[in-house]
């Protein structure tokens, strides 16, 4: 039985300030068949994409894709943010939907040329998306392509990511 997803996802208004719709996809994780067929999907898609490594920002971009990469039996990388990784690490900065942040990404994670998907629970404005983007890249990697559950139509992200391939589970 194929389930429809959006029955897991939660609308909060005006969260986490006001005029912002939150999406929060915590009743899918906490579904175990939703889980599933939501991760499946994006394990068809990675093989498609012949992916070697899955990149993924803090936080919930590492439930996305961090299944994911266990089911392909290939690594997982943390993008984190500022103060959280240890050692050499790259950086970028980028504007959210409420505020400003860097990712971090430890420079040796990507080996030049490797084939990359990069996860998020969902895709906004796409300051997320293309700052982890922009850290693959860095190092030398390939966006093979990107997923989220969720795709925010109206906050026009996909516009951040032109070029990129994007498989978005669900729509609003
Ligand atoms: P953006 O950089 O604007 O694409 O924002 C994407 C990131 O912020 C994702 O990691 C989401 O978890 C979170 N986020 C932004 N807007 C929302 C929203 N309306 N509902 C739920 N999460 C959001």
């Amino acid at each position: 039985m194929t389930l429809n997803l959006k029955d897991y996802v939660a609308s909060y208004p005006d969260f986490p300030e006001p005029g912002v719709l939150f999406r929060d996809i915590s009743p899918l994780l906490e579904n175990g068949a939703a889980y599933h067929q939501a991760t499946n999907q994006i394990v068809d898609y990675a093989k498609q994409l012949n992916v070697d490594m899955v990149v993924g920002p803090e936080a919930r971009g590492f439930i996305v894709g961090c299944p994911v990469a266990y089911d392909l039996n290939i690594g997982f990388a943390p993008a984190r943010k500022k103060g959280k990784l240890p050692g050499q690490t790259v950086k970028a900065t980028y504007g959210l939907e409420y505020g400003e942040s860097s990712l971090y990404l430890h420079d040796d994670a990507i080996k030049p040329g490797q084939r990359v998907l990069v996860t998020d629970d969902l895709l906004a404005t796409g300051g997320t998306i293309a700052a982890t983007i922009q850290l693959v890249e860095d190092l030398g990697g390939v966006v093979a392509g990107t997923a989220f559950f969720v795709e925010l139509m109206d906050l026009k992200g996909r516009d951040q990511i032109k070029g990129y391939d994007i498989l978005s589970l669900m729509q609003y």
